[in-house]
């Protein structure tokens, strides 16, 4: 038989990271399991608003997290999960490694993932030039012509981040206007490299063995154009990863699990915390707050069982 853990935490982001070190602390038996280490933060090339670190990469901040989980001996598989299902109390959680896990409680961490474009040439020119992550990626880049579809933080940040590197940034965004903060819209009207196209979307990307372009079309014309680019950044925002959770749990309109102020869904022993959630803001700090709290409610939870 499966060995039977107290909390199983799904997912290795802020939210993830922080309920292992709460739920360790309380001596329970905690198994991660997680596709990576990090999840989005690692993504973010500053953070400047975590407390105690005035500035840090995300990827700084992430050995430091994990420096201290490492600390605790916590338990770690990396697979991704597919599958969550509960019997008499016992969760299982099942992963694409064909590896299944038991436990009395799980706390549901798995943020979120990148949206796409669903255009043609997407998957075919993955890694070949379309990229999601221009903190691990743009380096690649330099020299050369890029594309950033969106126009919100996460693409204005990966706007800048490649401005410094490649030839020329074209910025292509669906809306009338770029909707990123005013801090970010100010850095890219002001770099000479970067052209911004509002109104626009991409339709296709194109390449041979490597992409090559993209092709664009005007909203309000319906005309179409072949914008040369050797890569594009596709940072049009995110899903919450709750594919596995398929009526397990109330999810609302947007796919996210719902949670009460405690971090308790609508299941019992099935906890919470992240981006993955309801709570609306998406910030490290903010995951890894609801992450405490998550693990808290699993251990108050258990405590009940025991009685
Ligand atoms: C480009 C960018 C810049 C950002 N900059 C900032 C910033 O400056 N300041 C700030 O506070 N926030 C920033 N954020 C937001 C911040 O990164 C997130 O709010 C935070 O990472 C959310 O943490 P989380 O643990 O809830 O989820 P995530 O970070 O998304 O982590 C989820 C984890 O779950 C894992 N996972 C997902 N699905 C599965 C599955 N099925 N099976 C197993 N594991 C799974 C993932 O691999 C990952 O490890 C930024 C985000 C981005 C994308």
């Amino acid at each position: 038989m499966n060995f039977m853990y107290d909390v199983i935490i799904i997912g290795s982001g802020p939210a993830g990271m922080t309920a292992a070190v709460y739920t360790s602390r309380k001596r329970l038996d905690v198994l991660i399991i997680s596709e990576n280490v990090g999840g989005q933060a690692m993504y973010s090339s500053e953070i400047d608003n975590y407390l105690g670190y005035k500035y840090i990469t995300g990827e700084e901040l992430v050995e430091k997290f994990s420096e201290h989980i490492n600390s605790f001996g916590i338990k770690q598989e990396f697979a991704q999960v597919t599958s969550l299902r509960v019997e008499d109390g016992i969760f299982t959680v099942g992963a694409c490694n064909g590896g299944e896990f038991k436990a009395k409680s799980v706390i549901i961490a798995s943020g979120k993932t990148p949206r796409m474009l669903g255009v043609p040439g997407e998957k075919e020119y993955l890694g070949k030039g379309v990229a999601y992550c221009a903190t691990c990626d743009a380096p690649m880049f330099e020299g050369l012509d890029v594309a950033v579809a969106g126009g919100g933080n996460s693409a204005l940040d990966a706007a800048i981040q490649l401005m410094k590197i490649a030839r020329k940034v074209t910025i292509i965004e669906k809306g009338p206007r770029l909707i990123a903060d005013e801090i970010f819209r100010d850095k890219v009207t002001a770099a000479p490299n970067v052209e911004i196209l509002t109104g626009t979307t991409i339709v296709e990307i194109r390449g041979s063995k490597f992409m090559e372009s993209v092709v664009v079309e005007d909203g309000a014309s319906g005309e179409r154009r072949t914008l040369p680019a050797r890569g594009v950044f596709i940072e049009i925002g995110s899903i919450p990863a709750t594919s596995y959770l398929k009526d397990i749990v109330d999810l609302n309109a947007n796919n996210e699990v719902i949670v009460n102020c405690a971090c308790h869904t609508s299941l019992p022993g099935l906890f919470a915390a992240g981006d993955v959630t309801s709570v609306p803001e998406k910030q490290v700090i903010i995951a890894a707050g609801e992450g405490a709290k998550a693990a808290l409610a699993s251990y108050k939870y258990l405590i009940k069982l025991r009685r």
